[in-house]
């Protein structure tokens, strides 16, 4: 098994104890690593191919699950989302790799199946809507979040039966407001999308720049969508203020390793 401290459980607005949620910890010792130690399973960010197979396979150990039912998107921030229903399940590696490219959402309502996203200060976000068995996952970096994967991944959940007054949403270890000093032109794009940017922006006194809350921008998202707001969680766990949990590709560059956030029925 496992050491228990390589994963850290996210809680939602209720108790479910059909539903695992979870980030992966960089669990660093005392000697440090490199910038993909000591775990990491996203592949294409420039880790060994042996360290993240190592990786995945004590994560799925963990997990009880096959190494097949370990699913992730290849992310490039788009907003778009794909399902993960038998049809799916039957591909093989090859179909699978295609019909996960340039995706940033996953939704399923199978059992057994644990969805999730490889992050490095963007926003993972964990839906799930208990009643109708259908559980999500999003990456929503800062662009992502202006084109609303949110929206998209709530609606993808609709479609397979789900009703967004019953989803509850978890937004997992990323960057936190204080950390993700941005350029104008990025206050920008998120005014011209109709965020309130009042609400989500606020200037640093010592340096006048602007800093982005990307929790509250995808809190917003979500309540726009229909997700009563007292069922969105925040964890307020920030990747750059705890370097030696997360990994921060602000604090080490792109060539990093990446937290590994997911949720799985059991
Ligand atoms: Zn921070």
């Amino acid at each position: 098994m496992m050491p228990r401290s390589t994963i850290e459980p996210i809680g939602f607005a209720s108790l479910c104890h059909g539903i695992v949620a979870f980030s992966t910890l960089r669990d660093l010792h005392v000697d440090g690593g490199d910038s993909y130690a000591r775990f990491n399973v996203c592949d294409y960010t420039g880790d060994a191919p042996a360290h993240i197979m190592a990786c995945r396979s004590e994560l799925c150990v963990a997990l009880g699950i096959a190494s097949g039912h370990l699913v992730m998107p290849r992310q490039t921030h788009s907003a778009r989302v794909a399902i993960i229903d038998s049809d799916f399940m039957a591909l093989n590696d090859d179909a699978r790799s295609e019909r996960l490219q340039g995706i940033d959402a996953l939704v399923t309502p199978l059992p057994g199946v644990a969805v999730g996203v490889n992050t490095a200060d963007c926003v993972p976000l964990l839906l799930r809507d208990v009643a109708a068995g259908i559980i999500a996952v999003a990456h929503a970096g800062w662009k992502g979040t202006v084109a609303r994967i949110a929206t998209r991944t709530v609606e993808a959940m609709q479609q397979l039966g789900a009703e967004p007054s019953r989803i509850e949403a978890a937004i997992g270890p990323s960057i936190c407001p204080q950390c993700f000093e941005v350029g104008d032109e990025v206050v920008e794009q998120f005014a011209a999308a109709h965020f309130p940017v009042d609400a989500i922006v606020h200037r640093s006194a010592v340096t006048g720049k602007a800093h982005i809350d990307l929790w509250e921008a995808n809190a917003t998202a979500l309540t726009e969508a229909g997700v009563p707001r007292e069922l969105i969680t925040l964890t307020h766990r920030c990747t750059r203020c705890n370097p030696e949990r997360y990994f921060s590709a602000r604090r080490l560059g792109i060539a990093s390793g990446r937290t590994f956030t997911a949720i799985m029925r059991r």
